[in-house]
């Protein structure tokens, strides 16, 4: 399993001197990826995001999120044109720097809606991100749309829905992205959407209900870990959390982050790692000694 972080819990622009603080540090802590959001695709240092990931043998992944006016599920055809160009144009950046993964919210806008999803903007939606994979494919690279809470989609907000939408539109190379975080909102526990999605997750996001240090809210990461254990689990695992003292203003009032958890972000990502990997190790010996005890009877 690749054990990554978010780059937002390093910098809230990525020109050069973001991709390199994001690299260096991530490597230094000792995470085996980055994840990029690509939210600004034009002003991406991605010579030094390429240059720095090789030199530092790190993986690399990158998540967006579309906006009203690059929204797919719209049935306004030159919005979804426009949201087609800029999917296109992330597959493109990604491929160019090693990157293995596009995630995030890719099958609607990023953003709250005062009405539910119609069935042409879902067709829409459906329609773009066949052709956005089918490119992706080509690139070596996996689509995985991203679960996300109500407040944030209204296409679908839980795991089941999710896969429903794949399968309605016989998409292929793209997978489920469940978040802790957003699961902890509209899932009715935080075991079994890990299980009914066992074939096409394809990217987890661990986040704190809260958004800061794992173990400080109320995510029930006994559930979530043991629940990737049972299904052996070994894709890709990111931390992802937002301080308005780092994250880029868009984003940040974008995702509601209107009050500060942390401002020491290497402390942040540190605890992050050590608690990720600790819940990881410590399932393995658990299960260890059961087995022993199993052979013992
Ligand atoms: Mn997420």
């Amino acid at each position: 399993m690749l054990i990554g972080a978010h780059a937002s819990v390093w910098a809230g622009a990525f020109d050069k001197k973001g991709v390199e603080k994001t690299i260096q540090s991530a490597s230094s802590i000792g995470y085996d990826l980055v994840e990029f959001p690509l939210m600004d695709v034009d002003g991406f240092a991605h010579e030094t995001a390429k240059k720095l990931l090789a030199e530092r043998n790190m993986a690399c992944t990158a998540s967006l999120g579309l906006t009203r006016e690059t929204d797919i599920s719209s049935t306004d055809a030159q919005v979804v044109e426009a949201g087609r160009v800029s999917l296109m144009k992330a597959v493109d950046l990604l491929a160019a720097i090693g990157g293995t993964h596009l995630c995030g919210v890719l099958a609607s806008a990023m953003t709250k809606y005062d009405a539910p999803s119609s069935a042409q903007g879902r067709e829409n939606s459906q329609r773009v991100l066949a052709e956005v994979a089918h490119h992706a494919a080509d690139a070596g690279i996996r689509i995985s749309l991203e679960v996300v809470n109500r407040y944030e989609t209204n296409l679908f907000n839980t795991g089941a829905d999710c896969r429903e939408f794949i399968e309605e539109g016989a998409l292929e190379n793209v997978g489920i992205h469940l978040d802790t975080y957003h699961m902890n909102i509209e899932e009715t526990d935080m075991w079994t959407p890990f299980v009914n999605c066992r074939e096409q997750l394809g990217y987890v996001h661990i986040g704190e209900s809260n958004r800061g240090y794992l173990g400080s809210g109320n995510v029930d990461f006994d559930a979530v870990f043991g629940a990737l254990d049972l299904i052996q689990y070994d894709g890709i695992m990111v931390f992802e959390s937002f301080s308005s003292a780092v994250v880029s203003k868009e984003l940040s009032n974008t995702l509601g982050v209107w009050r500060n958890l942390w401002d020491d972000s290497d402390d942040l990502a540190r605890h992050a790692l050590d608690y990720m990997r600790g819940r990881l190790n410590g399932l393995r010996a658990n299960n260890t000694a059961i087995a022993r005890g199993r052979n013992r009877v």
